[in-house]
């Protein structure tokens, strides 16, 4: 336990799976009657007394009516999740700064905080990680668990996670989770930025039910994050839905591959600057050059929408989601250049009209990474799976 953390940190009960299956049906079902609750568990009404007996005494459950209805049932009959029990915290990392955020356990941000690396090497992020951390707990008396998200590929090897591939960090093989768990003393888990988006749209992103749905998140680069069959679906070596090197008409930006003419070249915040002529980091200008009209930058933002719109078309023809969600601070290409988008979606997509294909446009905060990243700790707690 890292000293700084206060000593009235209690830890996350030990929870049986049964007892994890019972806070899954309330958090992502709401308050419901016991009767109705036994049986979208599987249980016998004395199996969920004994569960639900269990849950109330560790606080994360209450029993009675929660909204006034037409029936008038015993007090005790209904039970409901206690999301200010436990909260959880969410660190997104990228080359330049870290964002953490605390939330309840139904995802709810409460409390956040950010700071910039002061460099790039591990030793220095993880210190700074675990002093956020410390720093943003403060008043909550039980933390449970950590979740980080990081751009790059997050694999178990050897039972430990292991990031890879993370480019704006320029790391490659480190054990960042485990790092930040021996600094905290709390549970820590990693993933992918945006395929921690994907697991917090699964779960608690208002698109109602559904059990596929693939998530772009457009920002300094492209990355997708998979629901596939009702779960996260990160890859076999954390590396699913990486897109955007298939080539395209066109020439603009060298990509990090050499391309000039791939989905890279258009469609990230980096490319989108250079297409349009503006000095890198300078974004903001280029989105308002376009939209007072300027060619040069209006036609940087149709080539990024066409680009998007041959990602998701491809992405689609492989998956056929339910959902496809497009996130991220970049991806106002959707604004300035809609037809682009929709013409290119529809030339790439293989035997399905574009009207059929379901797209969203979640609200997003840079906040929302961080918020991702917890959900996947949540994930873990309750699931044991991302
Ligand atoms: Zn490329």
């Amino acid at each position: 336990m890292n000293d700084a953390l206060p000593a009235s940190f209690e830890s996350w009960p030990e929870l049986g799976e049964t007892q994890g299956v019972i806070l899954l049906e309330l958090l992502l079902g709401g308050p419901r009657s016991r009767a109705r609750l036994a049986e979208a568990a599987g249980l016998s009404r004395t199996s969920l007394t004994r569960i639900a007996r269990e849950l109330i005494e560790a606080g994360l459950l209450g029993e009675g009516e929660l909204q006034p209805s037409g029936h008038r049932g015993r007090p005790s009959e209904s039970l409901f999740l206690r999301p200010e029990r436990a909260h959880f915290v969410g660190v997104k990392l990228t080359g330049e700064a870290a964002y953490v955020v605390v939330t309840d356990l139904t995802a709810q941000v409460v409390e956040k905080v950010s700071a910039p690396l002061p460099n790039r090497s591990v030793d220095a992020v993880v210190e700074l990680v675990a002093g956020l951390i410390a720093e943003v707990s403060v008043g909550f008396p039980l933390v449970a668990a950590v979740g980080i998200g990081v751009a790059g590929d997050v694999s178990d090897v050897g039972g430990v996670e292991v990031l890879h591939r993370s480019n704006f960090l320029g790391w490659d093989g480190i054990a960042l989770s485990r790092l930040v768990a021996e600094a905290t003393g709390l549970p820590t888990s990693m993933s992918n930025d945006v395929h921690a988006l994907a697991a917090s749209l699964h779960w608690f992103g208002g698109l109602g039910a559904h059990r596929s749905l693939i998530v772009y998140g457009l920002g300094a680069g492209i990355g997708s994050g998979l629901v596939v069959a009702n779960d996260a679906a990160p890859g076999a070596h954390g590396r699913a839905g990486r897109i955007g090197h298939s080539r395209m008409s066109g020439s603009g930006v060298t990509c990090a591959k050499g391309h000039q003419n791939c989905i890279h070249s258009f469609v990230t915040m980096p490319a989108i600057e250079a297409n349009a002529g503006v000095d890198p980091g300078q974004y903001e200008v280029a989105l308002q050059r376009a939209r007072a009209g300027d060619e040069r930058a209006l036609s940087a933002f149709r080539s990024a929408s066409f680009a998007l719109g041959v990602a998701v078309a491809e992405s689609v023809n492989t998956v056929d989601p339910e959902i496809v969600a497009i996130m991220g601070e970049g991806r106002h290409m959707l604004d300035l250049a809609p037809d682009d988008f929709v013409s290119a979606a529809t030339e790439y997509l293989e035997q399905v009209d574009f009207s059929q294909v379901r797209i969203e446009r979640p609200d997003f905060h840079f906040d929302s990474y961080a918020q991702g990243a917890a959900v996947v700790a949540i994930r873990r707690l309750l699931t044991s799976r991302t």
